[in-house]
């Protein structure tokens, strides 16, 4: 098995505290070679001018490539591209570009009334704006607005028809998922790159939530295997254990490379990579 290719998901820290965690973060994974690190952008257009600091800062001073995420929500199409135009001006051209999510307790997602309308409108606009490398969102086990699978499918392939050279899905638990979306895909006639999103599970009931409010499925021996660790306090053992087999198990059926979901804790994250066998490129001249 090849050694994969692997990239980093950040968010803004909103603090001082959170400022120090995400560099310390960013300081314990960097050596792992990520091919890019990306940087969210907050449900509901949030965190609009932290991201974009946040994105122009570890470009100027971590050398990683970065990508920034931006999405349609609540901006004008004048105001998104305006953000795009920033990025590009701190030196960054590498965007995920999204629909986004709205505002918490907002009732699905209304587009502005002069902005896009869809993640498809802001993908043609970035391309028309040239030189962005335009990166998507895919959902192995069908994004919760999709009328059916085969209809999430045709979507992402109107996706990368409109200008998109990569996709990073939603994370899943079990390879069986991705395999199974990336079939409909090359079925469909998608020939880009789809990357799986993985998360470590750092914290059992957030990520349950969340997969709730995704739509991503929970198979019964997750949720009972992760009432058992928190009963014997091996919640992290756990998490690592499984995150390294599903990637393994990913690795085996030919993907070759992973998107990981840090939520700026990087010991997880690192463990699993240092199970896949991604670990710090030691050169000799930077050994004692
Ligand atoms: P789209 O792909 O545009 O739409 C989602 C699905 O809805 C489509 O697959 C399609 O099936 C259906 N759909 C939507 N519009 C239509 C239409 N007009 N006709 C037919 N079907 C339609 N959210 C944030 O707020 N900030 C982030 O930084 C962020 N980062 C993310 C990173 C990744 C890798 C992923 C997977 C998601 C991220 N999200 C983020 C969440 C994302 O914004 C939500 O999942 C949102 O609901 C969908 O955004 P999208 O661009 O994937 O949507």
């Amino acid at each position: 098995m090849t050694r994969p290719d692997i990239s980093f998901e950040f968010f803004p820290p909103r603090n001082i505290e959170a400022t120090f965690r995400l560099w310390d973060t960013v300081q314990a994974l960097s050596p792992l070679g990520p091919r890019f690190v990306s940087v969210t952008y907050g449900a509901g257009g949030t965190t609009r001018e932290l991201t974009r600091d946040v994105v122009a800062t570890l470009h100027k001073n971590s050398g990683l490539k970065v990508a920034a995420h931006l999405t349609c929500v609540d901006a004008t199409r004048e105001e998104t591209l305006a953000i795009a135009r920033q990025f590009k001006d701190a030196g960054v051209n590498d965007i995920v570009a999204l629909r986004g999510d709205p505002p918490k307790g907002a009732n699905g997602f209304t587009p502005h009334p002069e902005g896009f309308n869809s993640s498809i409108e802001l993908i043609e606009a970035l391309r028309e704006a040239g030189d962005f490398t335009i990166r998507v969102g895919a959902y192995p086990d069908k994004h919760p607005e999709a009328p059916s699978a085969t209809a999430d499918v045709e979507y992402l392939k109107r996706k990368f028809d409109a200008g998109a050279s990569e996709a990073l899905t939603q994370f899943f638990f079990e390879a069986e998922s991705f395999f199974r979306f990336r079939d409909e895909c090359e079925k469909a006639g998608i020939d880009k790159p789809i990357v799986p999103g993985i998360l470590p599970i750092e914290n059992w009931k957030g990520a349950r939530r969340f997969a709730e409010a995704t739509g991503t499925k929970i198979p019964a021996w997750v949720i009972e295997a992760f009432e058992k660790a928190e009963r014997d306090d091996r919640q992290d053992l756990l998490a690592t254990a499984m995150c390294t087999e599903l990637c393994n198990e990913l690795l085996e059926g030919g993907v070759d490379k992973l998107h990981f979901y840090t939520l700026n804790r990087p010991e997880l994250t690192r463990d699993v990579c240092y199970a896949l066998g991604v670990t710090p490129d030691n050169k000799l001249e930077n050994v004692a």
